[in-house]
Parts: C-alpha cells; structure tokens; sequence
C-alpha cells in the first residue's frame, strides 16, 4: 500500500511516496514560487504529487496528506493566515478535491504533521506523550497527548515561538514583544551574534564571512562555535538557556516523555543540547524534568513529507 505526503514551505515543496512502513519509495523537490500566488503554489504541489506516483500509478496510491504551513482550519480545508506564502483563506482543499477527485486528502499544519512523522516513523516510535519543536526560520511545536495529536480550539495549539519569555523584550512579528522566536530562531540567533559584534566583541565569525556581519547566520554560529571561538559559544549557550527556560515551562504544564528537537538549528548537536538539557533539569519540577527525554529529530528535513504521509494513514486507520 502507498501514500503520499506533500510538505509545503516557503521556500520549497517536499513531496514523498511512501509505504505503510514510512519508507520513501520516491521523492520530489522543487521550489515553491510563492510570490506566483496561490493558484501556481497548489498546481506545483499538484505537479509533484503526480510526479512520485507516476511508476506506482495513482489507482495504487490510497491516500493523501498534506502539510500547509501557518493556520489551517483542517474541518474546511482552507489556510486560513500563512505569513511567509502570504496566503490568507485559501481554499486549499477544494483544488485537491477537484483534482484528484476519488481520492482520501487529508491536511493539517507542517509542524504538526511533523510531529506525526516523527512519532510513528522518527525518534517518537511507541511514545504516546510528547512534543516536537522545530527551530528554523520560526520556532514552532506540536503536540501528541495520549498518542493523538492536539489541535486547540482555533488549531493553533504548540505555539512556543510566540510566548513570552523576557517582559520588555523585542517586538516580534506576531505584535507581541520578547517571543521566544525573536531569540532562538535561526535569525534571532545570528541576529544576537550581531548585536555583540557591533558592540565591539571579537570573533573569528568577522572573517568567516567576509567582514560582512549581515552574512553571519546560525549555521555561522555553530561552525565558529566547533572552532572553539569564544563569543560563538557565548551566542549558543545563550540560546540554550532561552530555550531551555521556554521547553521547561512547556514540560511542567504537558508533562511529556520525550521532547524531540528539530529544524535546522537542531542540528547544532551536543552544544545546543547539552546546555539546554541542564537548563531544563534546573528549571523543571523534580519529577517531570527528570523523567523527560530530550532527543534530536530522526527525520531531519524528511519529517514534513513523511509526517504529512502518516497523516493520511492515521486518517484511514492504517497506523
Ligand atoms: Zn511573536
């Protein structure tokens, strides 16, 4: 039995065929040309998901997932607000519908699915309570409660990125001030290695990039940091501590077993999640933050699309 699992993001579109094991039989990645419109972003999803079918044959495909970044009301099928596509109510679902119209489509937020990936086919497998963080552009989560995913009343459960972790913080895009996201995102982080340099700190990052400060990102951070520079692991343990405060607030209201780590600053390693690990035991009541496991993500850049597949296999009772 196959199913397909189509992950959209800003930037690109990840699309997988996949059997009930969760392993991918075929792939696809192509860019998602979001300033084209919504129209041409769903016709590119459209395009790929024909394209991992075309040696198995549709007729042999038993279902559809589909991750969508931002809101989504997964009762409608429509993407209510996603930011970076620049999409507001769009009917996501009935273009599906339209175009494959026999076909079990099932859809729901990208880290969520996520999350499901990972929790039937990643670090999660046989974990019924737990939660997934992603760390990239955003920072984002999900969340599995007794082995079911938790959506919230307005489906937008697992939004870490945007809670408050310092009073009279900076502004965040979302209009709040001091969100999680503005410091341990991918830019919050190159963004604080900026402030120091301008400051006048001295760093081995100046010349890794030129002299070009604006050029400094997170992958910099990490790299500086595995060279030994001082002030990279000042910016690392910082982030450790920001999230660690922000995981351990989570793990004292969810009480998990795992927390499970992702995205592309993840992929820091022992230096983010050694200090993060000690921030959390400090910070977390006795029991809980003793028994919770924190572990990086198994999936890497393939749990959207394999998530998004487990989703349809959820939904038909496969898994
Ligand atoms: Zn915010």
């Amino acid at each position: 039995m196959h199913f397909i699992g189509s992950d959209l993001g800003g930037t690109n579109i990840a699309t997988a065929l996949v059997n009930e094991k969760g392993e991918i039989i075929e792939k696809d990645k192509r860019p998602t040309e979001a300033a084209y419109g919504p129209e041409h972003v769903i016709f590119n999803m459209i395009e790929a998901i024909k394209r991992v079918a075309r040696d198995v044959g549709m007729e042999n495909v038993a279902g559809i997932g589909l991750g969508i970044p931002g809101l989504v009301d997964i009762e409608k099928g429509l993407s209510i607000f996603a930011g970076n596509l620049g999409w507001e109510n769009i009917p996501v679902m009935e273009k599906f519908e339209k175009e494959f119209p026999k076909m079990p489509l099932f859809m729901d937020n990208d880290v969520r699915v996520a999350t499901l990936g990972e929790k039937y086919f990643g670090a999660g497998r046989g974990v019924d309570n737990l939660i997934l963080i992603t760390l990239g552009t955003g920072v984002g989560s999900g969340i599995i409660i007794n082995g079911k995913l938790y959506r919230g009343k307005t489906y937008s459960a697992g939004e870490i990125g945007h809670t408050t972790i310092f009073s009279d913080g900076l502004y965040c895009n979302c209009g709040n001030r001091g969100c999680l996201e503005v410091y341990a995102s991918a830019p919050g982080i190159a963004r604080r290695a900026r402030d120091y340099i301008q400051k006048g700190h001295f760093t081995i990052m100046t010349s890794m990039v030129g002299n070009d400060i604006s050029k400094i990102t997170a992958e910099v951070v990490s790299k500086a940091c595995d060279m030994g520079d001082r002030l990279a692991m000042t910016v690392m343990e910082e982030t450790a501590e920001i999230l660690g405060i922000g995981i351990a607030n989570y793990i004292d209201i969810i009480n998990p077993e795992m927390v499970i780590i992702g995205g592309g600053v993840s992929l820091a390693g022992d230096k983010l999640f050694e200090p993060l690990r000690k921030t959390v035991r400090r910070r977390t009541m006795r029991n809980a933050g003793e028994k919770v496991r924190i572990v990086p993500a198994e999936l890497k850049d393939e749990s959207g699309m394999v998530g998004a597949a487990a989703l349809a296999m959820e939904g038909l009772g496969v898994i």
